[in-house]
């Protein structure tokens, strides 16, 4: 996938959370979207270190004007990749993010065309390209919307 940020210094494409890859430059990213999609299972963290990696995430991501997050964090099978599913549930749900997340959904409950489908394109138009894979629902992801929603 096209990364959502551009290199203030360079002009080069850009990943949100990193230092440029072309010119070094550590200067905060230019967002080139509303929408971008986090992969909290890359590099198979334990769930402790996937939350505190969202929590950094989702700092960077409201700074630079991120309104909604797709986040992958797996379908919760057994085993220590299937807990950072549960722990990233049972955070939302104590609004341990709240200073950030304004919303969340579940994956499982945004079906294509479900009303939660419609009330999140009615919130944010740029994720009808991101929902339409989630056909019946796709536990493996969230949305969150962030705080600074207008
Ligand atoms: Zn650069």
């Amino acid at each position: 996938m096209p990364q959502p940020c551009e290199c203030p210094d360079c002009g080069n494409p850009r990943a949100l959370m990193h230092d440029c890859q072309h010119c070094g430059s550590q200067a905060i990213p230019i967002l080139l979207g509303d929408t971008i999609e986090f992969n909290l299972k890359r590099g198979s963290p334990s769930a402790e270190e996937a939350l505190d990696r969202l929590t950094h995430y989702l700092w960077r991501a409201s700074d630079v004007g991120v309104k909604a997050i797709l986040l992958i964090h797996g379908y919760g099978a057994s085993g220590q990749g299937g807990k950072i599913k549960w722990a990233v549930h049972e955070a939302l749900e104590n609004n341990y993010f709240s200073d950030r997340v304004d919303e969340f959904y579940f994956g499982e409950d945004v079906a294509y065309g479900s009303d939660s489908y419609h009330v999140l394109l009615r919130r944010r138009p740029s994720l009808k390209t991101h929902l339409k894979l989630f056909k019946e629902g796709n536990a493996g992801m969230s949305v969150l919307l962030l705080g600074n929603n207008t």
